[in-house]
């Protein structure tokens, strides 16, 4: 599918909102936004900071208040151009405008493109924590353009990466064996839409997240806790990166395969001093059920189990 097919999902639709940040926007917005409304159909920009500070309620008012502005109804819908902080926050706006409008996602980074574009969540930060306010809002289509990459820094791509091998780890060694050699070009599209169709499958099995869809946090047990005692100088790959070594220590490939990848470690991101402080952040986790935490641990590539560990224990994976 491509920008100037969108209005064709939306028939009855007179507008489209086109939500982008600053630097997808300086790089992109306007073949995109002039591919959308190559069909005939008026589309107006927004455009907000870029970083992961834009995805807050004071964003998501100014969004509401936008589409009010643009008298945009049910019948219209919003398109996001970006990362994860556009697709979040955008789709949280449209997921709320009216009781809910239609969306598109157009993911511009590896991350979004093979995560967070796909299974519908979507929200924003409060100061209290990310993702604390939120809904479920799925988007009629997300049109995924390896094109968008070749502008996306080397460090945003290691984020995309991250999310790939865990996919790979999770459920295809054909994929993880693909994999070994860093993608690039046709291989890349292919690997990037082979993890999208893997996670679509695993979202639609289980959308509201009880069984099969836990094992997607594969690395981010430990990983969110790294994220928040770094205070988020460690990003969000790297740190899922570190977590899956934590949990992969029986299955040497996978600590192989991130080590090619020129992923580091709790020692090589200097945060071997702060172990305890990784696990206080665990006993806080919000997925704590009771006095534990499920963790998913690999016993090979393909084959992930979860595993339900005392808070008091996990002290002996670190
Ligand atoms: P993520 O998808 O990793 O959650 P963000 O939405 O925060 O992350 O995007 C990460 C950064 O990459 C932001 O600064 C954003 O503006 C920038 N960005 C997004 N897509 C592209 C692209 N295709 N080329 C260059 N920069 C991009
Ligand atoms: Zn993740």
């Amino acid at each position: 599918m491509t920008p100037s097919e969108i209005s064709g999902l939306f028939p009855k639709a007179s507008k489209l909102a086109l939500v982008t940040d600053s630097n997808v926007d300086r790089l992109h917005g306007d073949r995109v936004a002039r591919e959308i409304e190559s069909s005939g159909i008026r589309t107006d920009r927004i455009v907000i900071p870029a970083g992961e500070a834009s995805k807050s309620l004071e964003n998501h008012a100014r969004l509401v208040s936008s589409f009010a502005a643009l008298e945009m109804t049910r019948s219209d819908a919003v398109v996001a151009l970006g990362g994860g902080v556009v697709g979040d926050l955008a789709g949280f706006a449209a997921s709320t405008y009216m009781r809910g409008i239609g969306f598109v996602q157009i993911p511009t980074t590896l991350l979004a493109m093979v995560d967070s574009s796909i299974g519908g969540k979507t929200g924003v930060d409060i100061p209290e924590g990310k993702n604390l306010v939120g809904a479920f809002h799925l988007p009629a289509a997300i049109i995924r353009d390896c094109g968008f990459l070749e502008t996306l820094p080397e460090k945003e791509l290691m984020n995309g990466y991250a999310e790939m091998i865990k996919t790979a780890v999770l459920f295809d060694p054909e994929l993880f064996e693909a994999m070994k050699c860093r993608p690039a070009g046709s291989t890349l599209a292919a690997a990037v839409e082979r993890c999208a169709e893997l996670k679509s499958q695993v979202v639609a099995d289980d959308f509201r997240e009880s069984g099969r869809r836990m094992l997607l946090n594969l690395g981010h047990t430990f990983g969110h806790a790294i994220e928040k005692v770094s205070e988020f100088a460690v990003p969000h790959g790297e740190a899922v990166a570190m977590g899956m070594r934590i949990v992969s220590k029986d299955v040497p490939e996978i600590g192989a395969m991130l080590d090619a990848y020129g992923f580091g470690t709790l020692e090589s991101a200097g945060l071997s001093g702060r172990k305890s402080e990784i696990l206080e952040s665990m006993a806080h986790d919000k997925k704590r059920s009771g006095d534990s935490v499920t963790l998913i641990v690999p016993r090979a590539v393909g084959d992930c189990r979860m595993m339900s560990v005392p808070i008091s224990e996990l002290g002996e994976w670190l």
